[in-house]
């Protein structure tokens, strides 16, 4: 069996050399005679697991000892209605730039505990950072620095002053160095650049945790979490130990400024050969276009099925694009190799030959 190109905008490609080390422990885990799966959360080894995959994240971004990092469930989604219930602190409304999808989504669950501001709107594009109207007086400023089904991506982290800044990084996290101090509370859903689905990190300043809204469910109260070192309730813990594998695998691989630097190239070879061409478009204004999901429609889209038909004997897959974009996309996230991206280019230049 070979294993195929996955272009999964998620849950996404792994590592296949984290699947394969995951493969060697999985019935005996470091001679421990069971599988991370069949563990207690509590007991010493995966004790060791969760630490040591916390210790390789805070690395790996740096993130600052006033910063607590959280291994929940819930999805990026729960994340939706945490941050108002546990933010708001008493403020009447919220600032929510408005980039795409996701951003919708992050706003409407907003909108039912609060006021919310749009302070700033764009479509396949993101508003100027001179343009972005902050309300002094909102609870925190949140946004989507990539727009994982437009393919839409921030070039600048806006400047919100005291005004902690939220960002809902599931489709951006890990792909380059970011400053996490600059921000109040970074969320991601494990399963596009992280690990499995069915695990949510959650990175939030100290001094944010520990002021929910009157009759906030303790599973949704960050404190909970924050108290009980991700362990309040059972965790996710194969999720967990997963995403420590890929840790150490960024760690081993240089780290983000590594992965920075193969996420640009492979980007910026798939944008040229789309630029390149007559028969492929890509909708993002170029400035903010995604390093991690590359949208493309083909001139033709009655091609459309025969492009993913043809494809996936070639070893491509999961190629289609969302719904509500049309066309392709391809997620090329930190597991996705230089290899694949030019077999997916070499792939698309044939078509184009034989259909264009
Ligand atoms: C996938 C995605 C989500 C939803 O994540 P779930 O973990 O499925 O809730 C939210 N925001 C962004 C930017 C995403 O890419």
């Amino acid at each position: 069996m070979s294993r195929v190109y996955n272009f999964s905008a998620g849950p996404a490609a792994l590592p296949e050399a984290v699947l394969k080390q995951a493969q060697e422990e999985l019935l005996d885990w470091h001679g421990a005679g069971l599988s991370v799966m069949e563990m207690s959360h509590r007991g010493k080894e995966f004790m060791s697991i969760a630490e040591q995959a916390e210790a390789d994240l805070r690395e790996l971004m740096s993130i600052p000892d006033n910063y607590k990092v959280l291994f929940l469930q819930g999805g990026a989604s729960s994340q939706f209605a945490m941050i108002p219930m546990n933010l708001l602190r008493g403020k009447k409304g919220a600032d929510y730039i408005n980039t795409g999808s996701w951003s919708k989504k992050a706003i409407a669950e907003a909108k039912r505990f609060c006021a919310v501001n749009i302070a700033g709107e764009a479509g396949m594009s993101v508003p100027a950072a001179g343009d972005l109207q902050l309300n002094a007086d909102a609870a925190y400023v949140h946004y989507t620095p990539n727009e994982t089904i437009q393919g839409v991506e921030f070039p600048y982290i806006p400047d919100t002053g005291d005004v902690p800044l939220i960002a809902d990084m599931s489709s951006t996290i890990l792909s380059r160095p970011l400053d996490v101090s600059k921000f109040g509370l970074i969320y991601a859903g494990a399963q596009k650049n992280i690990g499995p689905a069915g695990l949510t990190v959650v990175i939030i300043r100290e001094d944010l945790i520990g002021r929910p809204m009157d009759g906030t469910p303790a599973m949704f109260d960050y404190k909970t979490h924050a108290d009980n070192g991700s362990m309040y309730n059972t965790p996710p813990t194969y999720g967990w130990y997963l995403a420590g594998l890929v840790f150490a695998w960024l760690k081993g691989n240089g780290g983000l400024a590594a992965m920075a630097e193969v996420n640009e190239r492979k980007a910026k070879r798939l944008y040229d050969a789309i630029d390149n061409s007559p028969f492929y478009q890509n909708p993002a204004e170029p400035s903010c276009r995604s390093w991690m999901n590359v949208p493309f429609t083909l001139a033709n889209a009655d091609l459309d099925a025969d492009f993913l038909a043809e494809a996936k004997p070639a070893g491509l897959v999961t190629l289609k694009g969302h719904r509500s974009v049309g066309g392709m996309r391809a997620s090329i996230y930190n597991a996705m190799p230089e290899a694949g991206v030019d077999a997916l280019i070499a792939f698309m230049a044939d078509f184009e030959k034989r259909r264009g």
